[in-house]
């Protein structure tokens, strides 16, 4: 017999599970239901980011960035290493492994903080109060009641009609993150983010990588001189074939390799490949919710609607994460948890969505947060730009990787900084700074004025801020 639950969390990414820790710490009777499951069919925790998302690419992405080092990088340092060679199936093992202990970790968090988990498929039963919810498992069902529900369910890849995902020759993310061999061919449909991290980690295994890009920009999303940078290094340093502005045309399976048919500016080609990913963004994931038998609201794009606080259209019904408006990304899904948790147990929660930062782990990696200079252009924001190269900073050259910059963009009458771009080594810790400084509306003199360690890649952040000035002191 369950107890009536204070809150109910459907689904454990991190988004739920984050959500479930901070409503139990503060008292809430909370229960987290997720369908999740691992390969050998057991419940793991931790949902697209711990399984098949996050964790698990930045561990290939480590694993193929050490053997680059090996085979390119370590001769620079005097360093003569022969006969390096790549045991995929250890690469991948050390990954399922990291996955298994961070899964077995979440659980670990569950019982600490008592939160009760459900295995399972959670829908809506019936509106009102309390709530009900069916959690299926198996053939087995039952009811469960709570007074608020959380509804934590992310996202799946969207699929192209014209190239479904077979889990073999062609596949998503899931695929991508377990090939046995390096393909000798890799193409890859999208060049977003899961594009540019799987295309890197098996370019640098030895793939011959093709990424395929609808839109005629490319990274269309990032500020527009870190996208030619790290255009430069993808095609010149790692060696990934980039064509933007295509068409697919058609997506034909032979027994041993699939060929692309596409249009560009330059006319029809085809390509064939032995491994096809593709990675064309995600959609938000409500199919199992049943939220027509509560009349929960869903936007055009099929989305759950919130207002700012990731209030749904019913009372006591929260959604965060994926499944909600905003950047789909594991740090803003559990940000926006605590404050539903902390929303919930009566006290104030807030998400600022403009200072969430944006990471690519490619090498050099790209770290983002606020508006680019487009954005600023486009809102006719008079600013002012500093810049810094990494080719001028005594640890990068120390460490060998002088590729890149950053770049602050402030106010030209207040000097609030509005924007920090970030491309090279460390990008995502680096970043961190410029988001603390944003959330406290600092200004690009207060950066100025802060003391860097030396030497330091965050000197670059330093001088980018006084360049914004006009007053760079090592360029
Ligand atoms: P999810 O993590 O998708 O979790 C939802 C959970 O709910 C799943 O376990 C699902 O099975 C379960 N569920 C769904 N419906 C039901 C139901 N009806 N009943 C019960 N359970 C249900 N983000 C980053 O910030 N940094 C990264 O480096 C990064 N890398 C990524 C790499 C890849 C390859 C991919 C695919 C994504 C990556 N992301 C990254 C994005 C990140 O994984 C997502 O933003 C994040 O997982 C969203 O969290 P969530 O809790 O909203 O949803
Ligand atoms: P994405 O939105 O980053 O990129 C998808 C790309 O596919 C876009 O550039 C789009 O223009 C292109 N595209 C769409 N339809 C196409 C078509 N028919 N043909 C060719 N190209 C097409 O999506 P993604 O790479 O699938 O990743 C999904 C989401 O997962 C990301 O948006 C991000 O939120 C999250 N993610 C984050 C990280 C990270 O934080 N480091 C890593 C991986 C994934």
């Amino acid at each position: 017999m369950h107890p009536i639950y204070d809150v109910a969390v459907i689904g454990a990414g991190p988004g739920g599970y984050v959500t479930a820790i901070r409503a139990a710490q503060l008292g809430l009777r909370t229960v987290c239901i997720d369908d999740w499951k691992n390969a050998a069919g057991k419940p793991s925790l931790g949902g697209t980011c711990l399984n098949v998302g996050c964790i698990p690419s930045k561990a290939l992405l480590e694993s193929s960035e050490n053997y680059e080092r090996a085979t390119k990088k370590f001769s620079q340092h005097g360093i003569a290493v022969q006969g390096v060679s790549m045991d995929v199936g250890a690469m991948i093992a050390r990954k399922d492994k990291i996955v298994e202990t961070f899964t077995g970790g979440i659980a670990m968090l569950f019982k600490k903080n008592k939160v009760a988990f459900m295995p399972g498929r959670g829908s809506f039963v019936a509106v009102g109060q309390p709530y009900r919810i069916a959690v299926e498992e198996g053939d087995a069902a039952e009811v469960i009641e709570a007074r608020h529900v959380v509804i934590a369910t992310g996202s799946l890849p969207r699929p192209i009609p014209m190239a479904p995902v077979d889990g073999d020759m062609i596949v998503d993310n899931v695929g991508a993150l377990s090939f046995k061999d390096v393909p000798k061919r890799l193409g890859v449909i999208g060049g977003g983010v899961i594009g540019l991290e799987m295309g890197s980690v098996w370019g640098r295994l030895g793939s011959a990588v093709t990424i395929l890009e609808a839109l005629p920009l490319f990274l269309a999303a990032a500020d527009e001189q870190v996208a030619k940078e790290a255009h430069r290094a993808f095609t010149r340093d790692l060696g990934l074939s980039i064509r933007t502005g295509v068409n697919i045309t058609g997506v034909k399976k032979g027994k041993r390799s699939v060929t692309v048919e596409y249009e560009d500016n330059d006319g029809a080609h085809h390509s064939e490949f032995d491994k096809l990913v593709v990675a064309v963004g995600r959609i938000p994931n409500t199919a199992g919710l049943k939220p027509n038998a509560v009349g929960l609201k869903l936007d055009g794009r099929g989305f759950i609607e919130v207002d700012d606080h990731c209030r749904a259209n019913l009372p006591n019904v929260y959604a965060v994460g994926d499944v909600v408006r905003g950047p789909m990304l594991a740090h803003k899904s559990s940000e926006e948890g605590v404050m539903v948790a902390e929303t919930i147990s009566g006290q104030a929660g807030h998400v600022n969505l403009d200072t969430v930062p944006w990471v690519v782990y490619t090498s050099p990696e790209i770290a983002w947060v606020g508006k680019t200079e487009r954005d600023l252009k486009a809102a006719g924001v008079d600013y002012r730009a500093g810049q810094f190269p990494f080719s001028a900073n005594g640890r990068a050259r120390a460490l060998g990787e002088t590729t890149g910059f950053v770049k602050v963009l402030a106010d030209a009458k207040t000097d609030r900084i509005l924007g920090v771009h970030i491309i090279g080594s460390f990008a995502a810790e680096l970043i961190s700074e410029a988001v603390m400084a944003m959330e406290f509306g600092a200004s690009s003199e207060d950066i100025a004025r802060i003391v860097h360690a030396h030497p330091s890649l965050a000197e670059a952040m330093h001088e980018a801020a006084l360049g914004a000035a006009g007053r760079a002191l090592h360029i």
